[in-house]
């Protein structure tokens, strides 16, 4: 028999985010949808510049990912992409979907986002279209209603049905804006984020100044 006939079709999860630092809420939102919606493995791909953030200063793409890959290396089912970092110019989600879309034509893509990232899809440039070629999981951010945005989504945007799905995470009040700003109160930021990541951040004098 041909064995691509009885082939399971991999399912994949896919995390952006600037990651300026990565943090436990991050990574606890990637493993929970990677059990939830059973993704073989989850991405995560760090912005080159983004077009959302009117931060003036995002600190640098490669220090942003090698914090990534010190977060996930212990997870066998993480990974991590630099597609965006090396592209020039802002990074459009729709770009970065486009050649993800013809990396895994067979794979069923799962975008995973934050509630306050899920409220933005639809300004985002060619939303519809990134509703054609993935699927949306919006995880449970705290200070962000998302369960009621669905629905009115839902209501008001019918072709998004059953292509976003919601995702209690256990809340975790983190962000990196607040990382950010401890780090240059020069408060405490252990148990935020895993351990190698604030050696590393430390090491390299982030954000010690705004
Ligand atoms: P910043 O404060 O700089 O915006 P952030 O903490 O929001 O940083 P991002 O890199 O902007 O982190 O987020 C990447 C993705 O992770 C987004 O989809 C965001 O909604 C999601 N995310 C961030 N923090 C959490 C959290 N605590 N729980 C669930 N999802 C989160
Ligand atoms: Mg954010």
């Amino acid at each position: 028999m041909d064995s691509d006939v009885n082939k399971k079709l991999n399912r994949l999860g896919i995390m952006g985010g600037t990651f300026d630092p990565i943090h436990y809420g991050h990574l606890v939102a990637a493993e929970m949808a990677r059990a939830e919606f059973k993704l073989d493995e989850v991405l995560f791909i760090p912005t080159g510049k983004p077009p959302h953030k009117d931060r003036r200063d995002v600190s640098d793409a490669k220090l942003r990912y090698e914090m990534v890959k010190l977060a996930t290396e212990d997870n066998l089912a993480f990974g991590v992409s630099s597609l965006e970092i090396e592209r020039e110019g802002p990074s459009y989600t729709v770009e970065t979907l486009r050649v993800l879309r013809r990396t895994y034509p067979e794979h069923e893509l799962y975008f995973i986002t934050g509630s306050d990232a899920l409220l933005e899809i639809f300004s985002w440039r060619e939303s519809e279209e990134i509703l054609s070629m993935i699927e949306f999981i919006g995880a449970a951010r705290p200070g962000f209603d998302a369960k009621d945005f669905l629905l009115k989504v839902q209501h008001e945007h019918p072709e998004s049905q059953g292509k976003i799905h919601y995702l209690e995470v256990p809340a975790l009040a983190i962000s990196s804006t607040d990382i950010r700003a401890r780090v240059r109160r020069g408060e405490p930021i252990r148990y935020l984020l895993p351990e190698p990541v604030r050696l590393y951040l430390e090491k390299q004098g982030l954000y010690l100044e705004t």
